[in-house]
């Protein structure tokens, strides 16, 4: 199968997936899409950044074109649940894309945001409803929605449903829908508990797995910085310094170190944010926004937050932390190298991070390119200047105590407070991208157009087909 004709698509979806550039269906793409026209249920095994949301969309929107009829009044014909807003968002986005020549409605349900235009968008029914489960139960309690008529069931992310604890909630929100419908159903791993939903919902199903090593991830090259964790934000605003760095997506273990080195960045003159659970949903959605249009270089998340977030060109992924599951790792290092592009996924991993390497490196079956970066003048000349001028990093253990607070995070240096420092390169008191981070160990210095890249005479690793 080489083209989206072949799959049996019609035509304004033919139309649409054009216009958005895309020619050849993703291996998920292949395999999902002809079974769901078949009214098929399906277990699709893939996760974010292999196409599985269009492997999902295209199919219902065809077949909802099919057999037109009306909304049913407080329902919907199809209901997607997904776990977290971003990504219901983004999945409701994906419907408008690829629908946008049927003219079928869509909303989308979350908590954290008033009721009152949910309300009123359910009140006349929708086509297509994308729902977290927690708040699309306030309505089946508040009798505001009523699912007696979905024709189609959705279950994207099923394991990451898992992790939150929406596992009751969906069986709930199932036990209100029709027994006849079509069930989709995807993850991107399937722990036993996960298999057990899959098999309650599910009736004789499809399955198409899609293994990340065969997709996207084959691009991304990867490599491991070795660093005391004390100087993890110096190396990190020193990798800025690299123009190819245009959007970074960075990933902290906890919320509050997520929102320390958004500070930290934005104090070396890196322009960023940061995204995670205590933040409002404007907050959120103005934060990803900002992102998306290149204002914002650098968005520092918790996995959580992240999860789902499918911005295009996002040049590189940076591990500030290491993720204690593996499985995460490569959820995260998928957010780079979407939809055929390359990308670039860096860690920074102190010594107590070694075991977590370790088990990565086992699930992923590779052996990542490491670079040392500990004992680095450079770095520890800038660490030095930082802790005089600014709050300490507070160092994260890699399965941090919950809930501390540490007093840092506030006051303390203002932009361009390196102005005054060691002068080098480029000037202008921006001195991480100036070339004031230059130098240090290594002797493989180069001019003075910004920091040494990290390992720009290295190969990457390429991640091999797993199995
Ligand atoms: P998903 O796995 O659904 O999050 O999709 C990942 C990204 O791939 C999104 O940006 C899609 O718009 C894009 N995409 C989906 N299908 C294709 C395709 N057949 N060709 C190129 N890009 C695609």
């Amino acid at each position: 199968m080489t083209h989206f004709k072949d799959l049996g698509l019609a035509k304004p979806l033919l139309t649409a997936l054009a216009e958005e550039g895309y020619t050849t269906p993703t291996p998920i793409q292949a395999l999902a899409i002809p079974t769901v026209l078949e009214g098929r249920d399906l277990l699709g095994i893939a996760q974010t950044g292999t196409g599985k949301t269009a492997a999902f969309a295209l199919p219902i929107l065809q077949r909802l074109a099919a057999d037109p009829k009306p909304a049913p009044r407080r329902g919907c014909r199809v209901l997607v649940l997904s776990p977290t807003r971003e990504l219901a968002s983004q999945i409701a986005e994906s419907f408008r894309t690829y629908g946008r020549h049927m003219g079928f409605s869509v909303a989308v349900v979350f908590g954290g945001v008033k009721y009152g235009p949910q309300v009123r968008a359910l009140a006349g029914g929708v086509d297509i409803l994308v729902a977290t489960p927690g708040r699309l139960i306030d309505h089946i309690n508040e009798k505001v929605a009523n699912l007696g008529a979905v024709e189609v069931l959705v279950l994207d992310e099923a394991d990451q449903m898992l992790d939150l604890g929406f596992l009751p909630p969906i069986r709930r929100i199932v036990s209100t829908l029709p027994k006849k419908r079509q069930n989709l159903f995807f993850s991107a791993t399937m722990p036993s508990e996960i298999g057990k939903l899959a098999a309650e919902l599910l009736v004789n199903p499809a399955q198409a797995s899609v293994a990340p090593a065969a997709t996207t991830v084959t691009r991304i090259a990867q490599q491991i910085l070795f660093v005391e964790t004390d100087r993890k934000r110096q190396l990190l605003a020193e990798l800025f310094a690299d123009a190819k760095m245009a959007r970074a997506l960075i990933f902290t273990r906890t919320k509050r170190g997520a929102d320390r080195v958004a500070k930290y960045l934005d104090a070396v003159g890196v322009k960023a944010d940061s995204i995670h659970g205590d933040k409002s949903q404007g907050q959120r959605e103005r934060a990803l926004a900002a992102f998306k249009a290149g204002g914002v270089r650098a968005l520092v998340a918790t996995d959580i937050a992240a999860r789902g977030i499918d911005v295009d060109a996002v040049s590189h992924v940076v591990n500030y932390d290491l993720p204690n599951v593996p499985e995460s790792y490569v959820h995260r290092i998928g957010r780079t190298a979407r939809a055929g592009a390359d990308g670039t996924a860096i860690s920074l991993v102190a010594d107590d991070e070694r075991g977590l390497l370790k088990d990565i490196q086992k699930v992923t079956r590779q052996t990542i390119p490491s670079f040392d970066r500990r004992n680095d003048r450079a770095l520890g000349a800038l660490a030095a200047v930082d802790k005089a001028t600014m709050p300490a990093e507070r160092p994260a253990s890699p399965r941090p105590a919950q809930g501390r607070s540490g007093g840092g995070g506030q006051g303390g240096g203002g932009r361009n407070r390196r102005g005054g420092q060691g002068g080098g390169g480029g000037g202008g008191g921006r001195a991480h991208q100036g070339g004031a981070h230059k130098g240090g160990s290594g002797g493989q210095a180069k001019s003075n157009s910004g920091p040494r890249p990290i390992a720009s005479t290295q190969p990457a690793a390429r991640w091999s087909p797993v199995d």
